[in-house]
């Protein structure tokens, strides 16, 4: 069976861009992959050098991983930092790729920008790091969004080169894969880009009703349509991925034809969203709160999924180690 391997940085609570993004993917991915899904507390040094409490970050996305849906008997979940044979592979890989293919990555260049006094050699290899935290598992299927794209290509001239360098068809060139349709991106509500923790866009899983819709009737938006079948600007297409993702086929297809036909009104299109988000979202929130009060459950759920994590790294490293020439 096909291998899945993802994982998600315990930065800041999960929001709408990481659960349409990546962790819908998991759940859905769950019944028919092999999966494993961690959290990337390394990766979260990357950015929060001295993270406040790195261990209940942790458990806070632990907990919100199994409120979406992610059933650990089917789908182990571990900390990323509880599974050391990640860092030697991490190594095996920096010897093998280059300064220059590093530093052309975008997310990299984006990060180097947003924090120009702490630009790290870690933010330089996060995709290597990336890289052997899904290699360690020989997965063949990433569900990540589609700002990770060229990550996942890192990804892969990892594979590829450690499978050249050696003569050896070892490693499996992984995929970015979302369940269902093609990669996606979650758009802001302000208007700009991406829905991101750094942008302080977000809607969370953990908001309540009042402040999801407030969230969405503040979404930026222009003076509306005055041309039949215009195309629409990106603030108000980014509206319409909402309702893309939240609501019904038949509701897309509503208010599209209102668009088209020059009636619609941006206040009603909003409460839609706000209305179908809300109804996606609370029953998740309840369940957070649940399981965020059962810490030894979490805490069990994390040290069963970080036994079969081991077992499987250490499988691969004994024979990357041979394949160098390494005592195994
Ligand atoms: P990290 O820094 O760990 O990548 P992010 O919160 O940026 O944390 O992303 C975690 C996961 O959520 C990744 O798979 C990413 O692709 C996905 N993701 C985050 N934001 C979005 C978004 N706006 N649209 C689609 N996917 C997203």
């Amino acid at each position: 069976m096909e291998k899945v391997v993802s994982g998600i940085r315990p930065t800041g609570n999960l929001h709408l861009g990481n659960y349409f993004g990546a962790v819908k993917s998991f759940v859905a991915m769950q019944d028919q992959y092999q999966c494993l899904f961690f959290i990337a507390d390394w990766h979260s040094l990357t950015t929060h050098p001295k993270p406040e409490n790195i261990q209940a970050s942790a458990r806070t996305i632990l907990a919100e991983y199994l409120a979406c849906g992610i059933d650990p008997t089917k789908a182990p979940i571990y900390i990323q930092s509880d599974v050391k044979e990640t860092l030697e592979l991490y190594l095996y890989f920096n010897m093998n790729i280059y300064l220059g293919e590093l530093e052309r990555v975008t997310t990299f260049k984006e990060k180097a920008r947003q924090q120009p006094d702490n630009v790290n050699a870690g933010l330089l290899t996060y995709p290597t790091l990336m890289a052997a935290d899904v290699l360690q598992h020989r997965a063949h299927k990433v569900p990540v969004g589609k700002d990770q794209e060229q990550n996942m290509e890192m990804m892969r001239k990892c594979a590829r080169r450690f499978n050249n360098i050696y003569g050896v068809e070892f490693f499996p060139e992984p995929q970015n894969f979302y369940f269902g349709e093609k990669a996606l991106k979650v758009p802001g509500l302000d208007g700009s880009g991406k829905m991101g923790k750094s942008t302080g866009n977000c809607i969370y899983l953990r908001d309540d009703d009042k402040t999801i819709t407030k969230k969405v009737m503040k979404a930026v938006t222009d003076s509306g349509p005055t041309e039949p079948n215009s195309p629409k600007p990106e603030v108000i297409e980014n509206l319409f991925t909402f309702l893309r993702i939240a609501s019904t086929p038949d509701t897309y297809q509503y208010f599209d034809e209102q668009w088209n036909n020059c009636t619609l009104r941006y206040g009603d299109l909003k409460k839609q969203i706000a209305h179908d988000l809300v109804e996606i979202v609370a029953p998740i929130r309840a369940k957070i709160e649940e399981y965020s009060a059962n810490t030894e459950l979490l805490d069990k759920i994390a040290r069963e999924g970080a036994e079969v994590a081991r077992a499987s790294a250490s499988e691969t490293l004994k024979a990357v180690r041979e394949i160098i020439g390494f005592r195994k």
